[in-house]
């Protein structure tokens, strides 16, 4: 099945402001020369969605194969789910953490639409074009998210 073609993202692709003419070839570039980061971030939100589309159909398939063999709902059921029915679980899982990183790189475009890209969340500091080209949906600079991974991170 084909479906609907969901590879064109809407809401960021549009910023509310009137400046229409963003359209790549007009060399306008974002207010903080965000230009080639967005063409990045655009380019890993089309493969994260299709990874994310492509693993919704393994779920799928994997989940309606191990159905037969269980007909109860896992959800009823407390005990360890066998291999065939970790699959979904493990799929499920990965399609929730690609989920997330679609919504972290619309955040990021989201950030450059409204100028406030590259700029640390935290403490206002520029991020390193080091660190943003190496993940370009970086909310935060280096140091902080540093301290943000001890804190979040219990040895
Ligand atoms: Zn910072």
């Amino acid at each position: 099945m084909a479906g609907t073609s969901a590879l064109s993202p809407g809401h960021w692709s549009r910023p509310a402001a009137p400046d229409d003419t963003c359209d790549g070839a007009s060399g306008r570039a974002d207010v903080t020369g965000s230009a080639p980061y967005r063409a990045q971030l655009e380019a890993r939100w089309r493969a994260t969605l299709e990874r994310v589309t492509a693993m919704s159909v393994a779920y799928h398939e994997a989940a309606a194969a191990a159905g037969p063999d269980r007909p109860a709902s896992q959800a009823a059921d407390p005990h360890p789910p066998d291999r065939a029915s970790q699959e979904p679980s493990r799929l499920a899982r990965q399609v929730v953490a690609e989920r997330q990183a679609l919504a972290e790189i619309e955040a990021a475009l989201d950030r450059i639409a409204a100028g406030r890209y590259g700029r640390c969340e935290q403490c206002r500091r520029p991020i390193s074009a080091g660190l943003l080209a190496a993940q370009p949906e970086a909310r935060f600079c280096s140091a902080c998210s540093r301290r943000a991974a001890r804190l979040l991170t219990p040895a």
